[in-house]
């Protein structure tokens, strides 16, 4: 069993976990109203290099659907190193907050 799963994650590594290599998510809590409004981030499309640094960057402005009558603008700077790993987030009117768990995910 353990040499037949083995061999399976050779073969396929990426099978579960490719759409979360290209993307990745933030998630923020409003402060007009509390709201969680999240973004996705596409690795692959949005980020922009800066050459000099070799990190990427992208920006995001997030507005809540208008169910809490708010339409607070929540401004999204994300910063990543050159192997697209977050390095930071500042966010304008909002706070980042951790992604909410999702049933599936736990586990391997
Ligand atoms: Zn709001």
């Amino acid at each position: 069993m353990s040499f037949w799963s083995k061999l399976s994650k050779i073969i396929a590594p990426e099978d579960s976990s490719n759409f979360d290599t290209r993307s990745h998510w933030v998630y923020v809590r409003c402060k007009r109203c509390g709201d969680i409004l999240s973004s996705r981030v596409d690795l692959q499309n949005d980020l922009s290099q800066d050459y000099a640094s070799g990190q990427f960057v992208t920006r995001k402005t997030l507005v809540g659907d208008g169910a809490n009558r708010c339409f607070q603008r929540v401004e999204l700077a994300l910063t990543f190193d050159k192997n697209k790993r977050l390095l930071d987030i500042q966010a304008i009117g909002g706070e980042v907050v951790d992604p909410p768990q999702k049933e599936g995910e736990i586990g391997d």
